[in-house]
């Protein structure tokens, strides 16, 4: 869901989840004008069998390590190694823009998959368990939508708790940031295919262009474009969507 509302000081506030950002600007931006709307798109078998395998991965991961609460002395010296427990994470992307004399702030909420800063570097995983694994063979690309939720991740706050407050959440210094998308088989869990890279000014200027054309689209400005690809309405969880092409 996408909520806007106005601040005290008259300007609005945009509020959306991670995926539904990531959905909008990745996937396909009439999907927009549906989270507005509060219409929440059906769960589908892929999506819970993904969240399956989420939960068994955090569930492996707890018989096998144990992760000692990160001090603020070891947070705040970028030079140590620190590793969160899977799913340990919340994150909270906020941002003020303004469009010529109109101000807004955006706010985007989620969840890392894992976070962990090693010899400096800020990284944030995320794991897939695609239905068909098939198509990875030939991608040697992450899809804009798992770029944009690693970018989000990567330029976030976090918070261990949740609800939480701006007053709760804290930054990991780094001196880079890197992702990394692991595509897994969702009956092995094994890596079919792992995508990775460091945040660079051109990933940097891709999240920039995303955060400013999906305030807009929200406020309205202008109306979202059509991709007008058959196959991506055809995997769409919008059933009802008007704008649906067959
Ligand atoms: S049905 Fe097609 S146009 Fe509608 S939201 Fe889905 S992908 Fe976009």
């Amino acid at each position: 869901m996408i909520k806007i509302k106005q601040t005290r000081d008259g300007s609005p506030l945009i509020t959306a989840s991670v995926s539904d950002f990531c959905a909008s600007m990745g996937y396909c931006e009439v999907s927009i004008t549906h989270f507005l709307k509060g219409i929440k798109p059906p769960e589908t078998q892929i999506i819970i069998d993904g969240t399956k395998s989420h939960e068994k991965e955090e569930v492996l991961e707890k018989e096998h390590f144990t992760f000692k609460p990160v001090t603020i002395e070891e947070l705040e010296d970028f030079t140590r190694d620190i590793e969160f427990a899977r799913e340990g994470l919340y994150t909270r992307f906020q941002r003020e823009l303004s469009f010529g004399n109109e101000k807004l702030s955006l706010l985007l909420l989620g969840r890392a998959d894992k976070v962990l800063r090693s010899k400096g570097t800020l990284i944030v995983e995320d794991s897939k368990y695609p239905a068909n694994k098939e198509k990875y063979q030939d991608t040697f690309e992450p899809y804009d939508t798992q770029k944009l939720q690693t970018l989000l991740y990567l330029n976030s706050r976090f918070s261990e708790s949740f609800p939480f407050s701006p007053k709760v959440c804290f930054d990991i210094p780094c001196e880079k940031k890197a992702w990394i998308i692991n595509i897994k088989d969702k009956a092995t869990m094994e890596s079919l295919r792992v995508f990775q890279g460091v945040q660079t000014e051109e990933a940097e200027n891709f999240l920039k262009e995303k955060i400013n054309r999906f305030a807009l689209l929200a406020l309205g400005k202008f109306a979202p474009f059509h991709h007008c690809n058959i196959k991506k309405c055809k995997s769409c969880r919008f059933e009802e969507c008007e704008n649906k092409i067959s």
